[in-house]
């Protein structure tokens, strides 16, 4: 059983609007009268959260108006920013009281378990959420046949577009018994994707080419007079290049990802430390802004996608496995007891195919004549003698190099 999160965006009209909107403050206010709770007792669980607000409803009985569950999840929401502020202090940072929500920064609501779904209307899509209505949603992808709908998170973002988060189980997909066509995938900073046909999608970098609008926006926002009109436009411009950037990488990654699904059988990747990377600060806006785990994601269901572990996979030579340790900056893979020399993320990528055939019992297939060869390869092959070895039982023996 895997769990998959699809994104969509809903198409409200004005009436649907205001309800979502007033779902919204309903779950605020919730919201902010459990930390009243909180700010009164001190630390309140989760189940103590929700005893509270059976008792709201009986002075309250607006609440009544709005899906129960719904607002069961508020506490849920209360109690892991209480949780993660108690981790923030015991790690020994200063913090304050829990705080209030404002109108800014309160933009989700979930529906959990009950109460939803997406049903078919003609030639258009509805969600459908209890006591709001069938709001009519445009679906890019299928949610596959099998999966069992979880849990929905509406979210309202900031430039005002609303969008729902479908939760979902789906039943594992049997595993392909043969494999015919394989491809290994390495990625990295300069290089989005370099697989193990030699094939490159160099990185898009979309963040650092919008930078400069962005910062001319931030300046124009800093000149102007706080909570005037004309900030507050400047504000939303902002937002607006920041979620135009978003769906431009989202886009790039799904048309990628699907070449590869159409393409291949099974996708080998490594799997990735993206945590500690993130730490080296040089890297951290590349690595960002690349968005590899949802690459890895997206590829994850619409084709068999396979993790290895990574481990030299950059080190090693993919044609005689012997140890050519290199810096990140060294762009080509030189091996001097074969004379392989092939851009380092290529060799990776063979590396990274071969290590996960050999997970699957498939010893490596892939006979150096088959691989792509670069210029590069064939001018320093040329230049190595080939040898022979006879054998005493009259057979010879070929190699390159030494
Ligand atoms: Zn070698």
């Amino acid at each position: 059983m895997q769990t998959r999160n699809f994104k969509f965006r809903l198409y409200p009209n004005s009436y649907q609007i205001k309800k979502l909107q007033e779902n919204l403050d309903a779950c605020r206010w919730v919201y902010n009268k459990m930390v009243e709770v909180i700010h009164k007792n001190g630390s309140t669980s989760r189940n103590d959260l929700n005893y509270f607000l059976t008792e709201l409803k009986q002075s309250e009985h607006w609440l009544y108006n709005y899906h129960s569950k719904m607002l069961q999840m508020v506490s849920t929401q209360v109690a892991g920013s209480q949780k993660s502020l108690m981790e923030l202090h015991k790690n020994g940072y200063k913090t304050g009281n829990l705080r209030f929500a404002k109108y800014d920064d309160y933009h989700t609501f979930t529906y959990n378990q009950s109460g939803f779904g997406i049903i078919k209307y003609g030639n258009s899509d509805l969600l459908h959420l209890l006591k709001i209505g069938s709001i009519e949603i445009r679906k890019h992808r299928n949610v596959p046949e099998n999966a069992m709908i979880k849990q929905i998170i509406v979210t309202k973002s900031r430039s005002g577009k609303w969008y729902c988060s479908v939760t979902c189980d789906i039943d594992a997909v049997p595993p392909k018994t043969n494999i015919t066509k394989p491809v290994g995938i390495d990625v990295g900073i300069k290089n989005f994707a370099y697989d193990s046909d030699g094939f490159v999608t160099p990185n898009p970098l979309n963040l650092q080419k919008m930078l400069k609008p962005l910062a001319r926006v931030q300046r124009k926002i800093s000149r102007r007079q706080p909570g005037s009109n004309n900030r507050k436009k400047s504000v939303k411009w902002y937002q607006l290049i920041h979620e135009r950037i978003k769906n431009r990488r989202k886009d790039f990654l799904h048309k990628l990802s699907t070449q590869y699904a159409r393409k291949y059988d099974i996708v080998f990747v490594e799997k990735l430390q993206k945590m500690n990377m993130v730490k080296n600060h040089r890297f951290a806006r590349g690595i960002l802004d690349s968005g590899w785990g949802t690459f890895t994601n997206m590829l994850y269901y619409k084709t068999i996608l396979a993790e290895i572990p990574a481990r030299n996979t950059t080190v090693t030579c993919s044609c005689c496995g012997n140890s050519v340790p290199k810096s990140p900056t060294v762009r080509i893979h030189r091996c001097d007891i074969c004379g392989l020399v092939l851009d380092r993320d290529h060799n990776a990528a063979i590396n990274i195919l071969s290590k996960g055939l050999g997970i699957f019992g498939v010893k490596s297939s892939l006979p150096q004549e088959l691989r792509e060869v670069t210029p590069v390869e064939i001018s320093q092959r040329s230049r190595k003698q080939e040898k022979t070895i006879e054998l005493s039982d009259g057979s010879s023996l070929s190699f390159f190099g030494i």
